[in-house]
């Protein structure tokens, strides 16, 4: 029989497990301190741990972190590793520090089916959900390797913030994304505060509702687009899940955020969706797209694209992504534009493509038409701006 992995286990579910294995529920505690406070892997250094559960959990259970294949480091300190998760199948985690946080970008899943134009992680198709082991164990070896790199004293953490922002579509592996935020939640796990985990998700609705009553952390969503027509170029899922429906969900989320706004990413790109008046379509959208009718609490993140060859699309250029910005802050709109890390590794977003097998073979499928640009024909335009500017 194969050892089972602790790393799958949120504290309750470890409780249930120690019940299973004969011994007291309260003990989980202490073993979960161990593995996510202090990164022990190996029970019989688990010195408080009582001497029969050491000793059922040598040979039954492990302690299974992923075998890192890379590790690469940046010029700016962004670090990236690629994890292997068997099967041919690699998934990329990357740590961005910064002055006054160090953030863990997360990977959900090896490869994604939901095949956005703009995304290296789309064009490699979709070979399967990580476990909430996979998932946990990217935070486990970050956490600890960098305490003993960093030299941080006992307690200290390395990561304070997560953003499940890697490799995959978070909501499209619901069963095991929930455990994992649970443990990273969890005050004897890794405490982190639910306004530092953030899920991205380009728009599983249902599994919007769903996160929000069993496990609210911040929300980004990511637009890209100001109208159906054209996200459901960029975006496939657009067309099961179209903006109003999304919108209303975002609406629904506020109601137990740990946040009191959503965050919409939006990739910015060359001549596709970074036109001022595409600008001023966003802006009539979110203003009108709140709770009865008012603005929906959000702020803007502008994503500068980064470029991989397949994709036949460009970045947008800075002056124009500056001007798309202005039009949302004159409107009150908090608008920010990331600053691309870790791009000479291939860690910045969008890039991370670890090695996975196609089992989707999206390549075979996906769409080289070129994107359609919708935008709003003359006449709307001139209603829009006010017969002063037509
Ligand atoms: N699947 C989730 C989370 C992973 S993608 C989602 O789509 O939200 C994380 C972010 O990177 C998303 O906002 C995504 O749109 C953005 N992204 C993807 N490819 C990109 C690229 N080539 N350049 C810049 N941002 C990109
Ligand atoms: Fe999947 Fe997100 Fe990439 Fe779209 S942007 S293909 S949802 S990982």
């Amino acid at each position: 029989m194969s050892a089972v992995n602790l790393l799958e286990f949120d504290r309750e579910s470890l409780s249930d497990h120690c019940e299973r294995l004969g011994e007291k529920r309260f003990r989980a505690t202490q073993l979960f301190r161990w593995i996510h406070q202090k990164g022990a892997a190996d029970f019989n250094a688990m010195s408080d741990l009582a001497v029969s559960l050491r000793s059922k959990l040598n040979g039954s259970a492990e302690v299974g972190a992923m075998k890192v294949l890379s590790e690469k480091v940046a010029s700016d300190g962004t670090i990236k590793w690629l994890f292997d998760v068997g099967g041919g199948d690699a998934v990329e985690t990357v740590f961005i520090p910064e002055a006054d946080r160090g953030t863990l970008c997360i990977s959900s899943q090896a490869g994604c089916a939901v095949g956005c134009r703009f995304c290296s992680t789309g064009h490699q198709g979709f070979s399967r959900n990580l476990t909430t082991a996979e998932i946990v164990g990217q935070l486990w070896h970050a956490e600890f390797d960098l305490r003993r790199r960093l030299g941080l004293p006992a307690g200290e953490r390395a990561v304070s913030n997560v953003v499940m922002m890697g490799m995959g579509e978070p909501l499209q592996n619901y069963a095991a994304l929930v455990p994992a935020l649970r443990v990273m939640l969890d005050d004897h796990g890794y405490g982190l505060s639910r306004r530092r985990v953030t899920v991205s998700t380009s728009g599983v609705v249902p599994m919007i509702d769903r996160l929000r009553d069993d496990c609210a952390v911040a929300l980004a969503v990511s637009l890209h687009a100001p109208n159906d027509a054209l996200r459901n170029d960029l975006v496939p899922l657009n067309r099961k899940y179209p903006l109003a429906e999304l919108l209303a969900a975002c609406n629904r989320y506020l109601e137990k955020a740990p946040r009191d706004f959503i965050t919409f990413e939006y990739c910015m790109l060359d001549g596709v969706n970074d036109d001022p008046t595409q600008a001023a379509e966003l802006l009539a959208l979110v203003m009108t797209g709140g709770p009865g009718g008012r603005q929906l609490p959000c702020k803007f993140n502008l994503i500068p694209f980064n470029p991989f060859p397949e994709s036949g699309l460009k970045r947008s250029p800075l002056a124009k992504i500056v001007a798309f910005a202005r039009v949302l802050q004159n409107a009150g709109v908090v608008t920010t534009i990331r600053r691309t890390r870790g791009e000479d590794i291939d860690a910045a977003c969008g890039q991370l493509a670890g090695e996975v097998q196609d089992r989707t073979h999206v390549e075979r499928r996906m769409t080289r038409a070129p994107i359609r640009i919708h935008r709003p024909a003359p006449t709307e335009r001139a209603i829009r701006r006010g017969p002063e500017l037509a």
